[in-house]
């Protein structure tokens, strides 16, 4: 069985994209309308002549408990207990908001191991927008932009390490 990966983070931070661009399948809705991605979704990624891992996309999590979005939230917390890596994905534009800081506070309950990748730093200055999540304790977070392609190698590069 291969290795599983799981895009987490709050709705519209870009996991369906990098899902997208990780497994090169349009296969995951990608919307403006947050909460778009309701189920799992599974995909292989198969880097050239590396180890292949699957990914599991997620609605996000939400931060409520109840009705769909609750549905969506737990469905994403089941994606990350049953993964052997976490993929934190966050938004670079809008920074640290609270509701990511409430993800990052269930992930470290979870104990998965985790890697924080700081998406959309498309026509940001990449530390910068790392710097705004230095506070998050990560050491090696990964800035990418998946609409862009940017930074994927790289992340999939520290996906390998930690499987
Ligand atoms: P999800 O809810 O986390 O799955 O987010 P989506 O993948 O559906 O993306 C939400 C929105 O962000 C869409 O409009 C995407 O086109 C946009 N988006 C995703 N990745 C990037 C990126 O790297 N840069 C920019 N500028 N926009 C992005
Ligand atoms: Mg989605």
């Amino acid at each position: 069985m291969l290795p599983l990966v799981a895009l987490v983070g709050r709705p519209n931070v870009g996991k369906s994209t990098l899902f997208n661009v990780l497994t090169r399948t349009r296969d995951a809705l990608v919307h403006d309308e947050p909460g778009v991605t309701r189920d799992r979704h599974y995909g292989v990624c198969r880097p050239e002549g590396r180890q292949a891992f699957a990914v599991v996309d997620t609605g996000g999590i939400a931060g409520e408990d109840e009705g769909l979005v609750g549905a969506t939230t737990r469905q994403a917390r089941a994606a990350a207990e049953e993964a052997d890596l976490v993929l934190f994905v966050v938004d670079g534009r809008e920074g640290a908001s609270a509701l990511d800081d409430e993800i990052l506070a269930w992930l470290r309950k979870a104990a998965r191991p985790t890697l924080l990748v700081v998406n959309k730093t498309d026509g940001l200055d990449s530390q910068a927008a790392l710097n705004e999540f230095a506070r998050y304790g990560f050491s090696d977070a990964v800035d990418v932009s998946s609409a862009h392609r940017r930074g994927i190698d790289d992340l999939i590069d520290e996906v390998l390490e930690r499987l």
